[in-house]
């Protein structure tokens, strides 16, 4: 297979037109001469997407799109017969979230929206992925979705929560990613750890004391709205908190974790909920085995 290439490709500048999704692959815009992401090897992020009208899921609001992920969906209707699986193109849109690669965007003459082109595919430009998580889409089957933003775009909750579906609770979840790791709780539940790592038990010992992070279980803010309280927080070395929200590991009922080895660490005085880290399990917990689709 090709080495993937990211980013803008020379001579070809934002607007240019595609007959057929078989020009777009000569040109290397968008290889794949099926798929609606260009990008599965492991480890490596997607190269390009294109919104052609194949899921009814996928949202188009111009600067910012809500992509549907692959698999499941039938090809005729679009519609999803079968649940989607964190595997594949999915997986690689994961890799430009953690790693800021952007995507190329390519809209074609079956997308759902007024900016589409009447015949054709367009080159759209370049989009950042935001955030991903899955959610039961409108046919009842699990869909990933992605949050997609052109550079310069900054999205509010208020904005996008109402569009899918989520509520803004109050004004406090709309500050909440700025607040979020240092909060009273999230205080009190490394204190009672003595700020040792729940998972390796390591404490990291700065000049201005010991540090640790607090690991919002569900998390906060939309879409997941996880609450802001101790059962919902977890006491974390730094390493472990970033593969933790990665999806690295998880934490089974009887506490046994699950993608690494060891228990997690239970301490008097912090009771962590089962609601949560099923929460955990189900949305963050990549499928081992890679699934059919
Ligand atoms: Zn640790």
């Amino acid at each position: 297979m090709a080495k993937p290439i990211f980013g803008e490709l020379p001579g070809v500048p934002i607007g240019t037109r595609f007959a057929n999704r078989d020009e777009l692959s000569k040109a290397g815009v968008h290889r794949p001469s099926m798929a609606g992401i260009a990008g599965s090897r492991a480890g490596g992020g997607a190269e390009s997407i294109v919104l052609n009208g194949g899921y009814e899921d996928d949202l188009d609001e111009g600067s910012w799109i809500v992509y549907t992920g692959q698999g499941g969906n039938d090809p005729e209707s679009g519609r999803q017969i079968a649940d989607q699986e964190l595997t594949r193109g999915n997986l690689a849109l994961t890799v430009n979230e953690l790693e800021g690669i952007p995507v190329r965007v390519i809209r074609g003459y079956k997308n759902v929206s007024k900016l589409s082109p009447h015949a054709g595919f367009r080159y759209d430009g370049l989009y950042y992925v935001d955030k991903h998580w899955h959610q039961k889409g409108r046919a009842g089957f699990r869909i990933y979705r992605f949050l997609l933003r052109q550079a310069s775009v900054e999205i509010s909750p208020e904005t996008i929560a109402p569009v899918l579906g989520f509520r803004v609770a109050d004004r406090q979840l709309v500050e909440i990613q700025r607040i979020v790791m240092n909060t009273e709780v999230a205080r009190e539940v490394k204190r009672i750890n003595e700020y040792k790592c729940q998972v390796c038990s390591v404490r990291l010992e700065t000049v201005s004391g010991p540090y640790a992070e607090g690991a919002h279980i569900r998390p906060l803010g939309h879409p997941h709205n996880g609450p802001d309280i101790a059962p919902n927080i977890l006491c974390m070395c730094a390493n472990h908190h970033v593969l933790f929200d990665r999806g690295a590991f998880s934490v089974a009922d009887d506490r046994k974790l699950i993608g690494i080895d060891g228990n997690l660490i239970s301490v008097r005085g912090h009771t962590v909920g089962d609601e949560f880290l099923a929460y955990h399990r189900d949305h963050y917990l990549a499928l081992v085995d890679g699934g059919s689709r």
